[in-house]
């Protein structure tokens, strides 16, 4: 039974970790499935790949309110996907093979399989090619195992045949109709993907709106959005799943009684879940919080002394930044045991990259309610700035709480053109606790940029 000083599971994150610092260790590093994790394999990138190519084709779309008349002429799906897959998979692939066999890595066990804990340290990994199983032990362990799509319980959807975010963007023709069962940033980012390359979308959702994690304001003109774009199925409970000659129907309940709508092709897209199960992370003694995510302390340390976690199997923010924090905070901690440092969750960010792009950071609205917090709120359209002139833009936003007596941001939350670009100084000047009269007064904006959404959204604050 070999036995190490460490033993990461995951690759995503994970694979940071091992470094320089590591090199007089002897470490391990477990992965079942492609090195690099979701992100780099089947999420931001590709997806973000693919969005960007979709912003590209739904741009004809709009350019007549510009007095330029374009056309769509076509979209080929597989140079599109090869382009992606094409610079992704050797990354991965290069990765694995810079682990298994670089000099750097002389210290570096790689152990090619499925990691599951079979008691107090200790870990058996099941490998992928099939040779018989291997059990490690190890003084300390990272917990980098990420998350996987949640399958909801339909009555015949697994005869059906189902994509996942895993693999729809491997798909070899485009479908001429898509189905996507859920109301989230996944569901959102891909009906943006396929409806901009000319695929019929139709978006079932259980709850009333989409992005419902959104602040209220982003989420409802979100869903008005969509619903004006794609065929939007709200509070609708999906019934059955059936084989049609062409490719799949849902059976559906909703406000209107039952319905049913077709695809060739159905996206399950209703959430994520940590791996924390199929390691049996109970075997070692870490513990779970209701939803799967590993507890972790704020030095990323599990229930048990040694053992670290980090990511999606962990942290509910389920966003790669936070990953890679967290990593690095793990990384330190495991270097400097008599120095270590907490990871700072105050200020977690994210995007939605569907259109318009949503981003935020800190309070919700309905969460500064909930909360009970005092707050003041402002609003600017980007119709209300020169570069949402330029641009046409009826629809978007920012809208930022604060507190009324220290001008101190609370939250903010922009849907429209680039997002997840123009949030970012409010998310410097929230972790760096700039005020919001220093923060729009302090500096120069450049004129007529996007960031002027920012400043007058700072300038409007009904402060005391
Ligand atoms: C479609 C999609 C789009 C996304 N877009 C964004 C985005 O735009 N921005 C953003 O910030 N985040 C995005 N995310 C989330 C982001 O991908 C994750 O937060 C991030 O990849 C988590 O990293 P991780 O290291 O925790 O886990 P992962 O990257 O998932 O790595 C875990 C690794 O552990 C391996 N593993 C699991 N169990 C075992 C086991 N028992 N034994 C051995 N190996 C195991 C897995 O195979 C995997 O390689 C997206 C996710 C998806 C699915």
């Amino acid at each position: 039974m070999p036995h190490y000083d460490l033993v990461i599971v995951g690759t995503g994150s994970g694979n940071s970790i091992l470094g320089p610092g590591f090199a007089g260790k002897k470490t391990a590093i477990v992965e079942k499935g492609t090195f690099g994790g979701t992100c780099l394999n089947v999420g931001c990138i590709p997806t973000k790949m693919f969005v960007y190519a979709a912003d590209v084709a739904y741009t004809p779309s709009h350019s007549a309110k510009y007095g330029v008349d374009e056309e769509l002429k076509n979209v080929r799906w597989r140079d599109i996907r090869d382009r992606i897959f094409g610079r992704i998979d050797p990354i991965a692939e290069g990765g694995a093979e810079y682990r298994r066999s670089h000099e750097d890595n002389a210290n570096v066990d790689v152990y090619e399989g499925t990691g599951r804990f079979t008691g107090h340290k200790e870990l058996r990994v099941s490998f992928t090619d099939g040779r018989p199983g291997e059990v490690l032990t190890a003084d300390k362990f990272v917990l980098a195992a990420g998350g996987r799509p949640v399958i909801p319980e339909i009555p015949g959807l697994d005869d059906v045949g189902y994509h996942t975010s895993d693999t729809v963007m491997r798909l070899d023709e485009l479908p001429e109709r898509i189905v996507i069962l859920g109301g989230g940033y996944i569901a959102a980012e891909f009906a943006h993907v396929f409806a901009s390359f000319g695929v019929h979308v139709t978006l079932v959702n259980r709850s009333g709106r989409l992005l419902r994690s959104e602040d209220e304001d982003v989420s409802a003109r979100f869903t008005e959005l969509a619903a004006e774009r794609f065929d939007v199925r709200l509070d609708r409970k999906t019934v059955r799943a059936r084989k049609t000659d062409n490719g799949v129907a849902l059976d559906l309940e909703g406000p209107q009684g039952a319905e049913t709508v077709e695809g060739d092709v159905l996206l399950i897209a209703t959430g994520r879940r940590p791996n924390s199960d199929l390691l049996d992370v109970a075997a070692t003694g870490v513990t779970t919080m209701d939803s799967g995510h590993v507890v972790v302390d704020d030095y990323q340390q599990t229930a048990v002394e040694g053992i670290y976690a980090l990511g999606d199997l962990s942290s509910p923010h389920e966003l790669k930044h936070v990953a890679n924090h967290e990593a690095r905070v793990v990384q330190h901690n495991l270097l400097h045991p008599d120095e270590r440092i907490t990871a700072d969750h105050r200020f977690v960010p994210h995007a939605v990259f569907t259109h318009p792009q949503v981003a935020s950071v800190g309070l919700t609205e309905q969460k500064a309610r909930e909360l009970g917090v005092s707050y003041v709120v402002s609003k600017q359209d980007y119709a209300g700035i020169a570069y949402g002139w330029a641009m046409e833009d009826t629809t978007g936003f920012a809208k930022l709480l604060a507190d009324p007596a220290t001008g101190q941001l609370l939250g903010a939350h922009i849907i429209g053109p680039q997002a997840s670009s123009v949030i970012q100084p409010l998310i410097q000047a929230m972790s760096f606790g700039l005020d919001a009269r220093a923060m729009a007064r302090g500096q120069y904006w450049i004129h007529p940029a996007m960031p002027e959404l920012v400043e007058n959204a700072l300038l409007n604050l009904p402060l005391d």
